[in-house]
């Protein structure tokens, strides 16, 4: 059984509420080689059934000591339920889309009535049911999805999501509010079965892919009409430096964003975004989350909790490789920090 504290503990955090310490955790994804080992469900099949996927989900708690478990482990699941074609993957590459249906005719894109019937979106409810009976009540559950960016990334490919900015803008405004509308219409059935906080990952929307002038035509009023008509916790991954749009992403109504390790000035970062948002990450996953010692990584996670982040967290999805012994690290340094 969980920590009681530990879904107060997160709650609280995301509402501004005082809190006896910073959570320590992933809101990107968690799955690993070694914990596919201990607890016996591996990529791929932990993508495609439910058991499994609870399986690992949870060991991210039971062996790394991480303070919320986070699925799925992979950014396909809203793309294979609007008609992508999915890569399985294999055990340590996550599935990928390998068709993009709408390239072609982007005018054919629609809101599908059955959205929550389609693919593995039944999956994932039957997850959220089983950890919750699992974990207990006592246990954040954070479900991972594309955001309206990704999703259509996928359905009619980055090269013309990134073009049609310029080229096609008002295919792309359309097409935008069809995925925003799905992204939102999954969320709120998410938090009907009981998650806590939905986290969408828009990477193609940041700076380092999208302009920033074009970040506040075609993005923010998606996400601003996504945070205002989905109940509970919404937050935002964005990869790479976010920091040009930060102030612009708080304003949406996220409660939480997730930053790379690429924001270098957290505290510039904490102004920008304010109070009422709160900060999540950011040592980095491909750096000294996989290859550190874990003096290294204590060393980092000292300084982002002393430069005030909210949330401790890798800044990106785990790597697959990442020891167990360097996630118990994360857990450790916070604890170090309070004594
Ligand atoms: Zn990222």
């Amino acid at each position: 059984m969980a920590d009681p504290d530990l879904r107060d503990r997160f709650l609280s955090t995301l509402k501004g509420k005082a809190v006896d310490k910073v959570p320590a955790l992933s809101v990107t994804q968690t799955g690993t080689m070694e914990l596919m080992k201990k607890c016996g469900a591996a990529w791929p099949e932990a993508h495609f059934d439910a058991k499994k996927m609870a399986a690992l989900a949870l060991s991210a708690h039971t062996f790394s000591g991480l303070e919320a478990i986070r699925y799925p482990f992979c950014l396909t699941v809203l793309s294979e339920a609007m008609g992508c074609r999915i890569n399985q993957g294999r055990h340590d590459i996550q599935p990928s889309p390998e068709s993009h249906p709408f390239a072609k005719e982007p005018e054919k894109l629609e809101f599908p009535p059955d959205l929550i019937e389609r693919g593995r979106i039944p999956m994932i409810l039957d997850v959220t049911s089983i950890l919750r009976e699992e974990a207990g009540e006592g246990m954040p559950l954070i479900t991972g999805m594309e955001g309206p960016a990704s999703l259509l990334s996928r359905l009619i490919g980055t090269y013309n999501f990134l073009t049609w900015a310029l080229r096609k803008p008002e295919t792309l405004k359309e097409c935008l509010e069809i995925t925003g509308a799905v992204c939102s219409g999954y969320a709120q059935v998410l938090y009907e079965v009981g998650v806590d906080a939905v986290c969408i990952v828009d990477g193609i929307a940041g700076p380092d892919m999208f302009d920033p002038k074009d970040f506040e035509v075609f993005m923010r009023p998606e996400y601003e009409k996504l945070c205002g008509s989905v109940k509970g916790m919404k937050l935002i991954h964005i990869c790479g430096n976010s920091t040009p749009i930060l102030k612009s992403v708080s304003e949406c109504g996220f409660q939480g964003i997730s930053i790379e390790e690429k924001v270098t000035d957290l505290q510039a970062a904490k102004k920008l975004v304010g109070s009422k948002t709160k900060l999540i990450g950011n040592l980095s996953s491909s750096g000294v989350m996989l290859n550190g010692t874990c003096e290294d990584i204590k060393e980092e996670a000292q300084k982002c909790l002393e430069d005030g982040i909210d949330i401790l967290a890798p800044g990106c999805g785990i790597a697959p490789k990442t020891p167990i012994k360097n996630l118990r690290a994360l857990i450790e340094a916070r604890d170090d920090y309070y004594r």
